[in-house]
């Protein structure tokens, strides 16, 4: 079995975002599907590690932002690389809300849905969620950001800081595992992503 098949799904990349009491926070996602037209309903699976999985659970609503080619690294990297259990992802950005109270990237994306979950299946490490779209708006014409494109075009590696001559890379998020050999079992810190997608670097300077 060669997983790299499922690397050849073309995949869009989202914002998520939800809201707990007045604090608002969202995460990158990979994994939204529109399921059905009417009712029209998408699904999205969370890593249940994400503060934002939690907050959703809770609150049964959230807001999909599609995010566009032109979306810089710093914003992946603001909602992707960190957690709202330490920081506050929005401290830096001039909220806009959609009718349910609830935050948009409206300057990075081509269109927003606002979702109300109507079931949430355990799948172990994720949960999906299924949530009926109760509000969709489109904001311009630039074109959808596809996995593929964000990792050839916007992605940066993050710099190497490890005094080790052979290290393992996440490939989702570039955090670097000082030391040789990476546990079977290791979870970035970071993406939450498994062992299987790291990468050995060596010889590096
Ligand atoms: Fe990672």
């Amino acid at each position: 079995m060669n997983l790299d098949a499922l690397m050849k799904i073309e995949y869009g990349l989202f914002c998520l975002t939800a809201k707990k009491n007045n604090f608002d926070n969202g995460c990158i996602v990979n994994t939204v599907t529109q399921v059905t037209l009417t009712p029209c309903q998408v699904a999205v699976a969370v890593n249940k590690c994400n503060y934002t999985h939690d907050i959703i659970k809770e609150s049964k609503d959230f807001n999909i932002s599609v995010l566009t080619q032109k979306t810089p690294f710093s914003v992946f990297k603001n909602f992707g690389y960190q957690s709202g259990r330490n920081v506050n992802k929005f401290e830096d950005f001039q909220i806009k809300r959609s009718a349910n109270g609830l935050a948009y990237l409206a300057d990075y994306a081509n269109s927003y849905m606002s979702c109300a979950v109507k079931e949430i299946i355990d799948l172990g490490t994720h949960s999906l969620f299924i949530a009926e779209v109760t509000d969709a708006q489109v904001l311009n014409d630039n074109p959808s950001v596809s996995y593929d494109y964000y990792l050839n075009n916007i992605k940066e590696n993050l710099p190497i800081e490890t005094n080790s001559k052979v290290a393992w890379r996440c490939k989702i998020c570039g955090y670097v595992y000082d030391g040789d050999p990476l546990p079977s079992d290791f979870i970035c810190p970071i993406c939450k992503h498994g062992a299987i997608d790291f990468e050995k670097i060596e010889n590096f300077e």
